[in-house]
């Protein structure tokens, strides 16, 4: 007999009791019912921005969507937004209610990815954000000194951030914004900061683009601003368990593993609260110094294609 139709908040629901992927261990059921226990804090975090979502669907590998597919229910609110690097329009959804939330979910959207950013002022981050990632087989614990380093530079700096595991390997700083700095310069004081930070620990952190370049160390990814996207506060991620994405206080850190917080955990630490809102200080305005220094610091991206072509060249003299 088939199994019978299920819905809520008039969104159908489908194959709720199978396994999201190999190896997950966890159903879609699971993942519908954490994204509406924790409905309220994660629209928060997502709402008015231009949405990307890492998909799996049954039997292929994930991808990240950020363009709407056709089928999308009208009621599913959306932006347009000019790509330039890929020279087209992309209808982004605004997740900005339970509904849509919901038939995400149903859609196997796992991670939800908003941008800096919101649709009310595209010119101005909310947020400066600074993104620590291990180096390939290193502990947490090398993460959360790095982040302290951050947090001492954001300090220095009159500054101040909140701090939240990726549900991944590393850990997310975000420092709020009132929204006079524009973009360019949020992306500056971000390559100022991950300096100042790796200035006060040279054998723990590097700024290094290039990987090769890392040896070893934590890596401060100064990167994430302007258009770019970085996983939301309670959003999972395609991982054994489903680990989220989950705030952390800074007296914690030290005691936490990101494993700690999953799709069966965090909505029981949530209770009826927002501890990501709740942790966050300002908002700033970044000071204009940082800002300045920032603007003499090459964007990594394309100190690295400078680089890697200076290298290839090298190889090819020695070669000669
Ligand atoms: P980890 O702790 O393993 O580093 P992470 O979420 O920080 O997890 P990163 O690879 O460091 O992953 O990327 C930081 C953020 O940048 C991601 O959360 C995501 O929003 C965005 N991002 C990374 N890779 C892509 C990509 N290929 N396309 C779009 N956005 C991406
Ligand atoms: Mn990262």
């Amino acid at each position: 007999m088939p199994a019978p139709k299920e819905e809520r908040a008039g969104v159908p629901l489908s194959n709720l009791d199978e396994e999201l992927f190999a190896d997950a261990g966890v159903t879609k059921r699971e993942l519908v019912d954490y994204l509406d226990a924790v409905r309220d804090p994660m629209i928060a975090a997502l709402r008015d921005r231009p949405l990307s979502v890492v998909r799996l669907l049954r039997g292929q590998d994930k991808f990240m969507q950020k363009n709407l597919p056709k089928y999308t229910p009208e009621w599913v609110p959306r932006t347009a937004v000019w790509a330039e690097a890929s020279h087209r329009e992309i209808t982004y959804a605004l997740c900005n209610d339970r509904r849509t939330l919901l038939w995400f979910g149903n859609q196997r959207a796992i991670e939800y990815h908003p941008t800096l950013m919101t649709v009310a002022d595209h010119e101005h981050p909310t947020h400066l954000i600074m993104d620590l990632d291990p180096p390939e087989g290193g502990d947490f614990a090398v993460v959360v000194r790095a982040a302290l380093l951050v947090r001492q530079a954001l300090t220095d700096a009159g500054l101040d951030g909140a701090v939240k595991t990726s549900g991944s390997k590393g850990v997310h700083i975000f420092v709020p914004l009132d929204g006079s700095d524009r973009t360019e310069d949020v992306a500056a004081a971000t390559r100022a900061v991950a300096v100042r930070a790796e200035r006060l620990d040279p054998a723990l952190t590097t700024t290094a683009y290039i990987v090769a370049d890392r040896h070893g160390k934590v890596f401060l990814d100064a990167t994430r601003s302007g258009g770019a996207s970085v996983v939301a506060a309670y959003s999972p991620r395609v991982r054994p368990g489903l680990p989220v994405s989950f705030p952390v206080a800074w007296d914690q850190l030290g005691q936490i593993k990101p494993a700690d917080f999953t799709v069966r955990t965090a909505a029981a630490l949530l209770g009826n609260g927002d501890p990501w809102a709740g942790a966050m200080p300002g908002p700033f305005r970044l000071p204009a110094d940082l800002v300045a220094e920032g603007h003499t610091i090459p964007v990594a991206r394309v100190a690295a294609m400078h680089e890697g072509k200076r290298r290839a060249r090298a190889r090819r003299a020695v070669g000669e």
